[in-house]
C-alpha cells in the first residue's frame, strides 16, 4: 500500500457573529489550513491546523505541504503515521529550516491526516486506534461566550445563556488595557451566576509577572479555575515564579510546537493544567507524546481547540486524565461528523477516522487559494 498524493488546501470560515477578539487578536475567520492525503486503495485522510485566516501566511503552510512534505511521501509504502512523523521531522534538510513556525504547523496538518487514513483503513474512530476504552461523553467548557470584545453585560447575559443551554464551565477572556476592567468583568460575572459554574480565564500571554500576580491575588475570592496563558508563552522562570507565589492555577500549552518544551514546564512545577493541541505540538503523534508526559507527572491533560475540538475530541474520550474540553463551534458544521455538545458534554464520535474529513458543501463553499 502506497500513498499515491499529498496535497493541501485552505479554507477560511466565518466566525460567530461578525468578529471576535482576545487580548492579543481580532478576527473575523478561522483558517482551516490542512493536508489531503490519498492511499493506492482510495482511502482519503484528511488534517489541518488552524490559523487566524492571514491569507499570506496560510499559503506559506499550504506551499510547506506540498512542496516539502508531499515529495517525501508520495510513492512511499504507508506505515504507522508515528513513523512517518519521525522520519518527516529528521529530515535534515526540513530540521534545519522547521521544528517550530511555518513548518510544524504543516507537519502537524500531515500527521493529522495520515493518522485519519490509518484509523479509516482500519474502520475504526481514531479514540479506538490511539487506546481507548473511551468514555461516551467528555466535558465541554465554552469559550465562545466569553470573547474580550463582548461588553460585560453581554459577556454576562452569554454565560446565563450557556448555563441554560446546559454548560457548567466556560472560559472567558482576560487581558484588558486595565487590569481594572478584568477584575470587574470576573466579579460582575461570578456575582451573577453563583458559585455553581466553573470560570477559566486567559490572558493570551498578555501580562508580565506583577500583573498576572495581582490578577490572582485580587481574584482569589472568586474561586476561578485557572488562569491560562498570564505570561509570554515561552517564559519557563516567570510562569514558575507564578506558580510559586499564588493559588490560582496555571494552563498553558496551546502556543508550545514541542513535547521537550513543554515538558520544561512541567519538570518546572510552572503549570497545572497541560494543554497540548494537535495543530502545533506534532499533531495526534505529538499530542500523545506531551499527554503521556503530563501523566507522569500527575498533571491533568486540557487539549487548547486549535482544531475546535474535531480531533481532540477522540484524545480526550481515549484518555482517562484529560479534563474538560474547549467548546468554540465555529467550523463543526464544515464536517461529516461535526463534533457535538449535548447538555453540556461532548459526545464520542463514531465514524472511522479523525472527524477532519470536509463535508462537501463547506469545501465548495469556503476553500480559497
Ligand atoms: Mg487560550
Amino acid at each position: 500500500m502506497t500513498i499515491r498524493a499529498v496535497t493541501s488546501f485552505i479554507m477560511h470560515v466565518p466566525v460567530t457573529g461578525s468578529q471576535i477578539a482576545d487580548s492579543t487578536h481580532a478576527i473575523t475567520h478561522w483558517g482551516v489550513v490542512g493536508a489531503r492525503a490519498e492511499l493506492q486503495d482510495g482511502t482519503v485522510g484528511f488534517g489541518f491546523t488552524g490559523t487566524h485566516a492571514h491569507l499570506p501566511g496560510d499559503r506559506l503552510i499550504a506551499a510547506a505541504i506540498d512542496q516539502c512534505y508531499a515529495p517525501l511521501l508520495e510513492g512511499a509504502a504507508f506505515g504507522h503515521p508515528r513513523a512517518h512523523y519521525r522520519a518527516l521531522f529528521h529530515n535534515p534538510p526540513l530540521q534545519w529550516v522547521g521544528r517550530a513556525g511555518v513548518l510544524q504547523l504543516a507537519l502537524c496538518a500531515v500527521d493529522v491526516a495520515l493518522w485519519d487514513a490509518y484509523a479509516k483503513r482500519l474502520d475504526q474512530p481514531l479514540w479506538a486506534v490511539i487506546g481507548g476504552p473511551a468514555r461516551p461523553s467528555v466535558p465541554a467548557y465554552n469559550t465562545d461566550i466569553g470573547w474580550l470584545s463582548f461588553p460585560q453585560d453581554q459577556l454576562v447575559d452569554n454565560v446565563k445563556r450557556a448555563m441554560d443551554d446546559g454548560f457548567t464551565a466556560v472560559k472567558i477572556k482576560v487581558g484588558a488595557e486595565h487590569l481594572g476592567t478584568d477584575l470587574a468583568r470576573c466579579e460582575a460575572l461570578r456575582a451573577a451566576v453563583g458559585d455553581s459554574i466553573t470560570v477559566a480565564t486567559d490572558a493570551n500571554g498578555k501580562w508580565d509577572l506583577p500583573t498576572a500576580q495581582r490578577f490572582a491575588r485580587e481574584t482569589e475570592p472568586l474561586a476561578l479555575f485557572w488562569i491560562e496563558e498570564p505570561l509570554w508563552y515561552d517564559d519557563v522562570e516567570s510562569h514558575h515564579e507564578l506558580a510559586a507565589t499564588s493559588s490560582l492555577p496555571i494552563a498553558l500549552g496551546e502556543q508550545i510546537y514541542n513535547p521537550e518544551s513543554l515538558t520544561q514546564f512541567i519538570r518546572r512545577g510552572a503549570l497545572h493544567f497541560v494543554q497540548p493541541d494537535v495543530t502545533r505540538i506534532g499533531g495526534v503523534t505529538g499530542f500523545l507524546d506531551a499527554a503521556a508526559c503530563a501523566q507522569g507527572a500527575g498533571l491533568p491533560v486540557a487539549a487548547h481547540a486549535g482544531d475546535m475540538s474535531q480531533v481532540h475530541l477522540h484524545m480526550a474520550c481515549a484518555l482517562p486524565h484529560h479534563t474538560m474540553l474547549e467548546y468554540i463551534p465555529w467550523i463543526a458544521h464544515c464536517f461529516q461528523e461535526p463534533a457535538t455538545v449535548l447538555d453540556g458534554r461532548f459526545i464520542r464520535p463514531e465514524a472511522p477516522g479523525a472527524s477532519t474529513t470536509p463535508t462537501t458543501e463547506a469545501w465548495e463553499t469556503y476553500r480559497v487559494t
